[in-house]
Formats: C-alpha cells, sequence, structure tokens
C-alpha cells in the first residue's frame, strides 16, 4: 500500500494503476467504511481511499477541531484490506492560500435537510470531491447511504458536469442493536450512546408501521417524533431532534403520501453530538 501526502505524488502513483475505485473519507475508520472498501475492491481492480477531515464542509461552531484522527490505526485498517493507495492531504495542501475557493453548488438539492440546518456543508462536500475527482481520477466513487443526502448531490453533481465515474451507494452498516455506526459515535457517554438508539429504533418502527398499511406522512414524522421524545420521559434529557423528514429519494421533496420508495430522514442531537440516520421506506 502506497500513502501519500501531496497530489503531485497522488497523481504520480495513481498513474501507476489502471482502472479504480475511490473511497473518499475523514478517517476515523469503522466497519461502516471498511464496507465501503471491501465492496470497492469487489467493483474495480484497484482501490484507493482518501482521509481528510475537510474544513470546508464544517461549520464555525461545528466539531472541526476534535473530529478524531487517528491516522495510524486507519493506515493499518486500510493496508489490511489491501487499499493500493491512501491519500491523506493537509489542509494547506488542498487548500492553498492563494487559490480563489471554487464553489459547486445544486441548491435545489442542498438546500433541504442537512443543507438547511447545516449552511455551505454541501458546497464544501462538493468542493473536496470535486478536487478528489480530479487528483485521483477514479471510475468508480463509493458513498454511503447512511449520508443519503450527500450521496444524491454527489451523484447530481457528477451527472452535471459529465464526469466519467460512477456513483455507487453502499448499505448503511449497523451496531447490533441498530445505531448506525458513525466517526461521531465516539463522542457519546454511556448514557448518550443509550440515548442515541432512539434515532435507529424511531426508524425502523415508521418502517414497520408503513409495512403494516400507513402512507401518511405526517402520521409517520409524528409517531417518529413520539419516539424521539419518549426517551425524554425517563427523566433524562431528551434528544433534541433537529428535523424529521419523508423525503423522495430523487428530488429530496418532502411527500405527502408514501406512494413509491421514500426516505425516512432524522437528524438529532443528543448531549453535544449530532447523529443523522435514514431509513427507506417501500409501500
Ligand atoms: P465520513 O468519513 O463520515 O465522511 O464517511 C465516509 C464515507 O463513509 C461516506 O460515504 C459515508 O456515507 C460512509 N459511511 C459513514 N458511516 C457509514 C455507515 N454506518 N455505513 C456505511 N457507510 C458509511
Amino acid at each position: 500500500m502506497v500513502v501519500v501526502r501531496t497530489i503531485a505524488e497522488c497523481r504520480a502513483e495513481r498513474a501507476k494503476l489502471g482502472n479504480l475505485a475511490l473511497v473518499p473519507t475523514m478517517g476515523a475508520l469503522h466497519l461502516g467504511h471498511l464496507s465501503l472498501i471491501e465492496y470497492a475492491k469487489k467493483s474495480a481492480p484497484y482501490t484507493a481511499v482518501s482521509i481528510f477531515v475537510n474544513p470546508s464542509q464544517f461549520g464555525p461552531r461545528e466539531d472541526f477541531t476534535k473530529y478524531p484522527r487517528p491516522i495510524e490505526a486507519d493506515l493499518e485498517k486500510c493496508a489490511k484490506l489491501g487499499v493500493d493507495l491512501v491519500f491523506n492531504p493537509s489542509p494547506e495542501e488542498m487548500y492553498p492560500p492563494q487559490l480563489s475557493p471554487i464553489v459547486v453548488d445544486l441548491p435545489q438539492l442542498t438546500e433541504v435537510l442537512e443543507g438547511k440546518h447545516r449552511p455551505g456543508h454541501f458546497k464544501g462536500v462538493c468542493q473536496v470531491v470535486a478536487k478528489l475527482f480530479n487528483i485521483v481520477q477514479p471510475q468508480l466513487a463509493l458513498f454511503g447511504q447512511k449520508d443519503f443526502q450527500q450521496l444524491r448531490v454527489l451523484t447530481a453533481m457528477v451527472e452535471a458536469l459529465d464526469w466519467p465515474i460512477e456513483v455507487i451507494g453502499c448499505p448503511t452498516m449497523r451496531e447490533p442493536d441498530g445505531l448506525a455506526m458513525s466517526s461521531r459515535n465516539a463522542y457519546l457517554s454511556v448514557d448518550e450512546r443509550e440515548r442515541a438508539l432512539a434515532i435507529s429504533r424511531a426508524l425502523l418502527l415508521a418502517n414497520g408501521e408503513v409495512k403494516t398499511g400507513e402512507r401518511r406522512a405526517n402520521r409517520l414524522i409524528a409517531s417518529m417524533q413520539n419516539t424521539l421524545l419518549d426517551v425524554g420521559q425517563l427523566g433524562r434529557v431528551p434528544v433534541s431532534i433537529d428535523y424529521i423528514a419523508a423525503v423522495d429519494p430523487i428530488t429530496l421533496k418532502q411527500v405527502e403520501m408514501i406512494t413509491g420508495p421514500t426516505v425516512l430522514a432524522i437528524a438529532a442531537r443528543v448531549g453535544n453530538t449530532r447523529l443523522i440516520d435514514n431509513i427507506v421506506v417501500m409501500p
């Protein structure tokens, strides 16, 4: 496995490889990331992983500074899985101060849900992924359904800019009790982790309701809200809800009735930790 930290080295090493699948990450790799890498290995002869905590996708009051950066453990995991190339640049390498920042925006997809609560987040995501695509030049890029809006926005960016890259979405990996794996779970205390379970539980219960015939989005949203706020009745600080939504997976517009595949999405804060999760339900 070759590990490179500059764009020039990355280009040189990439040129030695054939068809390549890229897994962009911010590191602190868990089984969710590793499932993407495994999928990449099956889908292309060569696999690259980028590890970069991208400052431009964090808001001013978000966790950029404290975001975990266990780079040695991450490299060991990549090596074990047989990754060919790891690109681990510094913020200065990616964003030299003399360069004007470039903005790619898809407002119809980026101003809702996460975009509404994290202004500028998707501009940062599109900026870094566009740069990574140009530097690494993958044939395939893999992203998690866990960040379903990000997956949708990046798929739309690749289509809109005619990039010859196949974007593949991979299923959300969960802990045995249902909690979606996330690098941010490391912030949770034992008590918070228990309360965080309400998020996946709310989604699973709503999915069950769809299976038994509920089609009204407002009923499903109310039921998810009840599950999330129930935790507070146990006498502990409740989960604080950023949003609960039922949206079309392509347009990300709110739906009123479940008449086709629909994404139920939740963003909530548990203590100081903001978590997101979603599930696709079918009528
Ligand atoms: P991050 O390091 O959080 O930027 O995530 C890197 C990639 O891993 C993104 O495409 C995420 O959607 C994906 N990912 C994060 N958590 C999970 C998970 N639990 N299951 C599957 N993919 C995930």
